[in-house]
């Protein structure tokens, strides 16, 4: 038998780009989705609808969910994984920048959610796995809004599985420490991403995405009546 369609929102990097690999490897038809489509077609692989998509943009994310769904049947499960972590002190950082991230962490998982959720609840099956953090968890330095933002996920999360659990519908919240990715890369303020780069070679390095992908694929191929609630991973070197 076939394997369900698969969505997974930030594919064209990191945790996503991982997560897509492996799930595709698993033979599930995917959708993938971020603004650098070249990215996502890069990945090159079979039986996947690549569209460009900013998930800030609610109509967007429901018009390629549908088209997916159109092409490979009813969405399975939606890897709600795109986010950008913007490192600042409060007093120091632009409020846009509290924005971005507040659409995007916050906004763009529960409108990820909004595409997927009537059909999950009308099918009675589905998973939907949101990818917090650690910084959803506790505090760090510099990590004001986004530790809000973070916080939030895990909240809704868990308010949501409660609401859906006794539907048949999974709700998975994913936390990990430091991952080798490109998410530091869109903090602006050099003095804050040296010193964060510092700590992570201070802890060992941070986690290989590969490592956050497995734990998603281990939740998501759990029996349907198999809820793994949440999975907190970080490189044995990190303390905080
Ligand atoms: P990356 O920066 O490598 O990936 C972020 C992904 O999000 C990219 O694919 C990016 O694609 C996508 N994205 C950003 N903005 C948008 C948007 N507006 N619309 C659609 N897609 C968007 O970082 P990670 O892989 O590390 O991040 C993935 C998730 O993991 C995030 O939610 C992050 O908070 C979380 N996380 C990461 C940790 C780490 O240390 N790396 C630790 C804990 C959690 P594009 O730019 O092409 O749109």
């Amino acid at each position: 038998m076939s394997e369900p369609l698969i969505v997974i929102t930030g594919a064209s990097s990191g945790i996503g780009a991982a997560t897509a690999r492996l799930l595709s490897g698993h033979g599930h038809p995917l959708l993938l989705l971020a603004r650098r489509l070249a990215r996502l077609e890069e990945l090159g692989l079979p039986q996947t609808l690549c569209r460009k998509v900013d998930v800030t943009d609610r109509e967007a994310l429901a018009a390629a969910v549908r088209e997916a769904e159109e092409q490979y049947g009813p969405a399975d499960a939606l890897v709600n994984n795109a986010g950008a972590m913007l490192l600042s002190r409060i007093a120091d950082q632009d409020p846009d920048e509290w924005d971005r991230m507040i659409d995007l962490n916050i906004k763009g998982v529960l409108y990820g959610i909004h595409a997927v959720l009537p059909g999950m609840l009308a099918r009675r099956a589905g998973t939907i796995v949101n990818v917090s953090s650690i910084a959803g968890r506790k505090t760090f330095p510099n990590h004001a809004a986004y530790v809000g933002t973070k916080f939030a996920v895990h909240a809704l999360s868990e308010n949501l599985r409660e609401e859906v659990a006794s539907s048949g519908v999974r709700v998975v919240t994913i936390a990990p420490g430091a991952v080798e990715t490109e998410l530091l890369s869109h903090t602006t303020d050099e003095r804050i991403k040296s010193d964060y780069d510092a700590w992570k070679q201070s802890a060992g390095g941070a986690l290989d995405p590969q490592v956050v992908a497995e734990a998603i694929a281990y939740a998501y191929r759990q029996p349907p009546g198999v809820t793994v609630r949440e999975i907190v991973l970080a490189a044995t070197g990190q303390e905080s």
